[in-house]
């Protein structure tokens, strides 16, 4: 048997480096087409309340925006507001002109209905790709979605700029959730992978996945997926994203996949790490629709 240190090991994705090259490409065409249009595109980030992890997700997006050029406004408003203000919010930065996109940060304050909420964003500004109509007509062959959620998108972008081919290869999704599971398994069918989702109920999961040529993790449960469930060679994204307890740090916790990394790492042919994989591209993402939303309406 070969030593640890013989082992081969998989190629990182670095999702951060990644994240940042896409980053300078919007900006440089952000800088075109303001030097074409004199306009830049606009993105509405709104929160609601004070979630400290909100609150660091909407500065991180805001930050983004600024460092491409792109013009964020700053929504904030009180835990309190009465879903009827907030939906009258909406419609205005609806009818905005210099706003394409809008995105309301998730989760609500249990009083107000998200999914009426995310119902009442204007389908040409749904950065977030959430709308039910951009997820139906992502869910349907010939139809194309205005836009595609960020997180699976950015999964898929990694693959790509990885050189991972998906054409005919099985891959596994784990985890079934309308912001993740489910779409990134309907953009890996549109990429013609042969597509398996694992779920809470999936009886025996690693034979499933051990099969499976491309395995996405996005379940929410530290460290589920061993090594030993991982097909050799096999291309690992890993979306999860748990805190555990970490006295050693500072903070008391520190965050990792879904995935046994120290495991699958030495299984894997390429895999993502927690933090630095996924989560940079997440915002990537959201800064592209961005961008994507204001060309199609500069171009009219
Ligand atoms: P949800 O809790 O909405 O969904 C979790 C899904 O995983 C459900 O479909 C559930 O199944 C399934 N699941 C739960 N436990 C198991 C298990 N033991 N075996 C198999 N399947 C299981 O989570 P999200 O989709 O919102 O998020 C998933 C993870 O991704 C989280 O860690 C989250 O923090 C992270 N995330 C990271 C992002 C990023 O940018 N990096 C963005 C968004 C999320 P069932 O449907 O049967 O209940």
């Amino acid at each position: 048997m070969a030593s640890e240190s013989e082992q081969k090991s998989a190629t990182i994705i670095d999702g951060k480096a990644i994240a940042q090259t896409i980053r300078n490409e919007i900006a440089s065409e952000v800088s075109i087409l303001s030097q074409k249009y004199g306009k830049v595109p606009g993105l509405a980030v709104v929160i609601v309340g004070n979630r400290k992890d909100s609150q660091s997700y909407v500065s991180m997006k805001r930050k983004a925006c600024a460092e491409v050029g792109i013009k964020s406004f700053d929504v904030d408003l009180p835990e309190q507001v009465s879903e009827s203000e907030l939906i009258a919010r909406v419609h205005e930065l609806n009818a905005q002109q210099d706003i394409h996109g809008i995105l309301v940060q998730l989760p609500l304050p249990k009083h107000i209905n998200e999914e009426k909420i995310l119902g009442e964003i204007s389908i040409e500004k749904d950065v977030d790709g959430f709308h039910p109509l951009n997820i139906g007509k992502l869910a349907m062959k010939g139809r194309n979605p205005l836009f595609l959620p960020c997180t699976p998108k950015g999964c898929i972008e990694l693959l790509r700029r990885s050189g991972i081919t998906m054409k005919g290869k099985k891959a596994v999704v784990v985890g079934r959730s309308n912001i993740v599971g489910l779409p990134v398994s309907l953009l890996l069918l549109k990429e013609d992978a042969t597509v398996t989702m694992v779920h809470s109920h999936t009886i025996d999961p690693e034979n499933i996945i051990r099969e499976s040529d491309i395995v996405i993790a996005a379940a929410g449960q530290a460290a589920m997926i061993k090594g030993s469930w991982i097909k050799p060679g096999a291309a690992v994204i890993d979306v999860g994203t748990n805190a555990v307890d970490d006295p050693t740090r500072k903070t008391g916790y520190r965050l990792v996949g879904d995935v046994d990394f120290k495991e699958a790492s030495k299984v894997a042919g390429f895999i993502t790490p927690v933090p630095g994989g996924v989560g940079p591209m997440t915002v990537a993402m959201l800064l592209k629709n961005t961008l994507d939303g204001a060309k199609k309406t500069f171009e009219q």
